[in-house]
């Protein structure tokens, strides 16, 4: 498939420097970071996901198929993410295996070599499943596969918001000019009044994409003042991202 023709949000993932914690056991710090293709972004600028019912999964349920490939491991982990929207919000995910309803579109979990994404919202007029690409460091956390549900289910970047520029400062001397794309604000995006939050799953963290990783490319505004701190986090959606869930979809 030609690059051009993908209309993913990628989402690469890094493996930041190694940690060794006071009892010498080693760890590793967790950061990702996410490329947007040309077109996904040409499109990006025209379309309202939040907004627009037409985008929004029908009847509130979502068919999922798992590909075959995936391990055992793998496939708990994302029964585990997907069951997780059936407690916090009014949207089913509902695992098939064969096909899903008669007219009704379904998401297919694929495997990549090396990227995890998937489209922004409900693809009306797409045929084929609504893919989502993981690759098998992807698959070993929940979180992502959460984030890149949220993405599927409507949800952009939180640092994304129309009115990020009150809440966050963008320092474009450490991202590199080709990146400058992936941090434009969605004007004809909603907030839903949700305030906005640095914990968000959907937050990219504090130096993604910096050309010194030692120094931010996102601060906080606080006061008028730009500070630097902790954002975004692989742990899970946060309250915020449920409520826009369930406000999105009228729960
Ligand atoms: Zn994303």
């Amino acid at each position: 498939m030609l690059l051009q023709t993908v209309r993913y949000l990628l989402l690469a993932t890094f493996l930041g420097p190694i940690l060794v914690t006071s009892d010498g056991i080693e760890s590793y710090e967790n950061y990702y970071n996410e490329i947007h293709v040309d077109d996904e972004q040409a499109e990006a600028k025209t379309r309202n996901a939040l907004t627009s019912p037409l985008q929004r999964w029908p009847g509130n349920k979502v068919y999922y198929r798992i590909s075959t490939d995936y391990s055992e491991q793998e496939v708990a982990n994302v029964r585990t993410a997907m069951s997780s929207f059936g407690e916090h919000t009014c949207v089913q995910f509902e695992e098939i295996e064969g096909s899903p309803p008669a007219g009704r579109r379904y998401v297919s979990f694929k495997k990549s070599p090396n990227m995890c994404g998937t489209r922004v919202g409900y693809q009306p007029l797409s045929f084929g499943p609504h893919e989502v690409l993981l690759n098998e460091r992807c698959l070993t956390m929940p979180a992502v596969i959460q984030h890149e549900s949220l993405h599927l289910l409507g949800l952009f970047h939180e640092q994304s918001r129309p009115d990020r520029d009150e809440y966050v400062k963008i320092d474009y001397d450490n991202i590199p000019r080709k990146y400058w794309s992936q941090f434009m604000a969605m004007d004809q995006t909603t907030t839903f009044n949700v305030p906005y939050d640095y914990e968000s799953v959907m937050h990219y963290s504090k130096n993604a994409f910096a050309k010194d990783p030692s120094k931010p490319t996102i601060r906080a505004l606080i006061d008028g003042k730009a500070v630097e701190r902790e954002m975004g986090q692989v742990r899970g959606p946060s309250e915020g991202d449920w409520t826009k869930i369930r406000l999105m979809y009228k729960c």
